[in-house]
């Protein structure tokens, strides 16, 4: 199947990407003048680091690193990791950790990650596989905003994607748990897990009426944060939506099917957009082996799509948005953050030079490795990837080549900085 290659729309990031705290007017302005601040010190600016006015050497190159099997392994320090990181600090070399996992808000996710690697970090040195859904709050315009429109949320423990969300602003936003609570017939065999579902679901902001279908509960999004529970429940549920009429709960779509609409009728009845985070297919855990990710639950609800529908074979297509590496969006995203904080440790003078460099620090060549080589970086850096040996890789030739493979983290950094001919290396 060649999903990753199947058209994707766009996340509203063909714009430069916001911040997740900053409002959307000013954040388009920071990006304007990052820009432009860039370009201009292009032209004057060698490429080695440069002394600031503070006589701080100020690196052009940062580094970006993934986490799982990067810098922990199961919830644990990988050797080196924490060495690595206190650095990096001390150097005043900017990095951001970009990873595909999620669940949790950003500042909730750094503070376990501070206290494992004894490094500080705040919110603002993650992006996770969800951050740029933020994005989708306010919107490019008022009439695309999500804010105040009904969302479904599925995937982690919990409810705790539905209180990210709730972090980001969404202000209306309903788990597959709460449907079944309310309707426990939309799938049967959750029943067994009804005591769990019952410790977090919240009443319903409208019925599931199939019998008034103008007021029964309308969906206007779906969202796939983190790593599904249930799969099979929340299957159910996100194809009830992409069939349904209007993204009404209870409406099957007359449109379905029909071969005089495009694709088939599908999905062009005012279903809910269906946005995935994280599209890595494995990943490694405390089993010697890689585990299925939340891309293995895309490939299945893809697989029933394609069974129900006729699928690829009958050119129908599951329409969708998927972001986290080794999509641009998400890559675009963390440059951003990274000037940004950039700007913050050196401050704005006119003698910064341009961020010319992106070490990304990776395990997964599908993901990490993949996305650094083919982000294309709209601020003017260039990316290159650095294949560690400490998680999903485990050797032979890579499916995408880095520009190095390095044992572990603090390899990789040591042959980054004598890259950059950094003087601590
Ligand atoms: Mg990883």
């Amino acid at each position: 199947m060649t999903y990753r290659h199947t058209r994707q729309r766009s996340l509203h990031l063909t714009r430069p990407p916001l911040s997740i705290r900053m409002r959307p007017q000013t954040a388009w302005r920071s990006i304007g003048l990052l820009k432009r601040h860039a370009t201009a010190q292009h032209s004057f600016l060698g490429h080695r680091a440069i002394q600031t006015a503070s006589s701080r050497p100020v690196p052009n190159f940062a580094f970006a690193f993934d986490i799982d099997g990067v810098l922990l392994r199961s919830s644990k320090p990988i050797p080196g990791a924490a060495d690595s990181l206190a650095l990096l600090k001390e150097q005043g070399i900017p990095f951001i950790l970009l990873t595909n996992g999620g669940g949790k808000h950003e500042t909730d996710r750094v503070a376990e990650i501070s206290e494992k690697l004894q490094v500080p970090l705040d919110a603002s040195d993650i992006v996770q596989s969800h951050s740029p859904f933020a994005e989708l709050v306010k919107g490019p315009d008022e009439a695309s905003a999500l804010e105040h429109k009904c969302v479904l949320v599925a995937g982690g423990d919990g409810d705790n994607c539905r209180r990210v969300a709730e972090q980001y602003g969404f202000k209306n936003v309903v788990t597959p748990g709460d449907i079944l609570m309310a309707n426990p017939a939309i799938w049967p065999f959750s029943k067994n897990f009804s005591d769990y579902y019952k410790t977090f679901a919240r009443p319903l902001p409208s019925p599931i009426d199939p019998n008034n279908p103008a007021k029964s509960l309308k969906i206007d999004a779906v969202f796939v944060f983190n790593d599904p529970r249930d799969w099979a429940l929340d299957t159910q549920v996100i194809m009830d939506l992409l069939l349904s009429s209007q993204g009404r709960m209870g409406t099957l779509s007359e449109k379905n099917g029909r071969t005089d609409l495009p694709n088939h009728g599908y999905q062009q009845d005012g279903q809910p957009h269906l946005y995935f985070s994280n599209p890595d297919l494995w990943w490694a855990a405390a089993y010697p082996l890689p585990r299925l990710g939340q891309g293995g639950f895309r490939e299945a609800l893809e697989g029933v799509w394609a069974a129900t529908t006729g699928g690829p074979s009958k050119g129908i297509e599951l329409k969708k948005t998927v972001i986290g590496k080794p999509y641009q969006p998400t890559y675009e995203f963390a440059e951003h953050q990274l000037l940004r904080n950039r700007l913050k440790t050196f401050g704005n003078s006119t003698d910064l030079p341009p961020l010319e460099r992106v070490y990304m620090v990776g395990d997964n060549p599908e993901s990490d490795i993949r996305g650094a080589n083919s982000y294309r970086s709209g601020f003017g850096s260039s990316w290159q990837s650095i294949l560690v040996r400490t998680g999903v890789y485990s050797g032979g030739d890579p499916a995408y080549t880095p520009h190095t493979i390095a044992d572990n983290v603090h390899k990789g950094v040591q042959w980054a900085l004598k890259s950059s001919k950094w003087p601590a290396a």
